[in-house]
């Protein structure tokens, strides 16, 4: 468990944190946009530009070999960090998007008209653009797991929704308007006993929980370094060897490919049959610090120390008169989305600002998730293992402050 000091230790990794916003310290609520980045990662960052810039893979020289190590560590890092059985299955990407659309585009290709999707009421907009891009130039359904008052899937709702057309299942593991934490074990076993793939849209769980492949079984993850204290632009798609080695390759060009000549070209191996062009090798390696980061720290003390900001948040927020919040499942991430009265999002969150306090309004790139709650658009906050108790106070005091600037 991590306590007082060891928070005081952790924050001054973020200088960021120190910042003023109009002359008041800046609250940082908005983790599930992104995550702010440790000096260590940083580091990487210049330190690989700085001593380690050569193209990877491509050069017999000693940088390029040492830059490459670098990318490959990282890719081991990974695999360690979700338990994937090869680093052949780790195949880096932007982020979350670019990897649900590799999928969506490369294992899409074999659905046919009639073919059916599963995806839920919650998803982000990356896990449902990717499918609906697929409709335009095949009738292929989309069918969609609805939500239970709590924000939760219900199991049965879910297995009711299989039919002989279903061909595969994408689905998130963590809400990042609502919070749920997914059954995707029971999920995944669910879509496999009808014998379909899936996808798990992993963005918001990595940060906050382990998350295992061996465990889980889900036959694709995707994720984003971003939102793990890690930089912008890197992203993760897991995928098992058996679907990596029959899908084509997404994008072509260098470094995908075996031999190339203009009658015939053959494809590199996993991963790199999926990693056209140059990629980014200081993202990748400052990634592999983030991930050293929240190891040093402990991923089970992170979400401890996230879930009683949680909760203490959520207790006091319920305080406030005419407070409305939206995800109150059993099984919940650190993210609170709420409406104070007819408060719109975006008012209450410019006012919050002012106060200091970064937190995110609006759709939350889940509109379809707005439409079926009938609003549109909240105002969230969300944790990070940063973030203090007495910063929950003083949020609080904030929206109640704000509340009654409306009232
Ligand atoms: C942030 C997020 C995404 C998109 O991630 P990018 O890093 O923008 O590609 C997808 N799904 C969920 C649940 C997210 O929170």
């Amino acid at each position: 468990m991590l306590n007082d000091q060891d928070i005081i230790d952790i924050r001054k990794d973020f200088p960021i944190l120190d910042t003023k916003i109009e002359g008041r310290p800046l609250i940082y609520l908005d983790n599930a946009a992104t995550s702010q980045t440790p000096d260590a990662v940083v580091d990487t960052i210049s330190y690989m530009y700085r001593n380690l810039k050569a193209n990877v893979h491509r050069g017999v020289h000693t940088l390029s070999q040492l830059a490459t190590d670098k990318q490959e560590e990282a890719r081991e890092k990974v695999r360690r960090y979700i338990n994937a059985d090869s680093t052949g299955e780790i195949i880096f990407t932007r982020g979350t998007t670019e990897a649900i659309n590799l999928v969506a585009s490369s294992f899409g290709g074999t659905l046919t008209h009639g073919d059916e999707i599963i995806i839920t009421a919650m998803e982000h907009h990356a896990n449902i653009v990717p499918w609906q891009l697929l409709q335009r130039n095949k009738r292929i359904r989309l069918r969609i797991v609805p939500l239970n008052e709590r924000g939760e899937i219900v199991t049965e709702d879910y297995e009711d929704l299989f039919t002989e057309n279903t061909r595969f299942v994408a689905i998130s593991h963590v809400s990042n308007v609502l919070g749920s934490i997914n059954p995707v074990k029971k999920m995944i076993e669910i879509a496999h006993s009808h014998g379909v793939p899936v996808l798990v849209d992993g963005a918001q769980a990595v940060s906050c929980m382990k998350v295992d492949m061996k465990e889980l079984d889900a036959d694709f993850y995707a994720f984003s370094a971003h939102k793990m204290y890690g930089p912008t632009g890197v992203g993760v798609l897991y995928g098992k060897k058996k679907f990596l080695e029959m899908m084509p390759p997404y994008q072509g060009g260098g470094e995908m490919i075996g031999t190339v000549t203009f009658e015939k070209t053959t494809f590199a191996g996993l991963p790199y049959k999926f990693e056209a062009g140059t990629p980014d090798f200081v993202g990748i390696a400052a990634f592999g610090t983030a991930i050293d980061y929240i190891q040093d720290i402990g991923i089970d003390n992170i979400a401890a120390h996230e879930d009683r900001l949680l909760k203490a948040a959520t207790e006091k927020l319920q305080q406030i008169p005419g407070m409305r919040i939206f995800g109150t499942s059993e099984n919940k991430s650190a993210v609170i989305s709420f409406l104070v009265n007819g408060i719109n999002s975006y008012d209450m969150g410019t006012i919050l600002d002012k106060l200091g306090v970064a937190v995110r309004t609006g759709h939350h790139c889940a509109e379809p998730l707005m439409h079926r709650l009938g609003i549109e658009g909240t105002v969230r906050a969300s944790f990070g293992v940063y973030n203090t108790m007495e910063e929950v106070e003083q949020f609080v005091a904030a929206v109640e402050r704000t509340a009654k600037m409306f009232s």
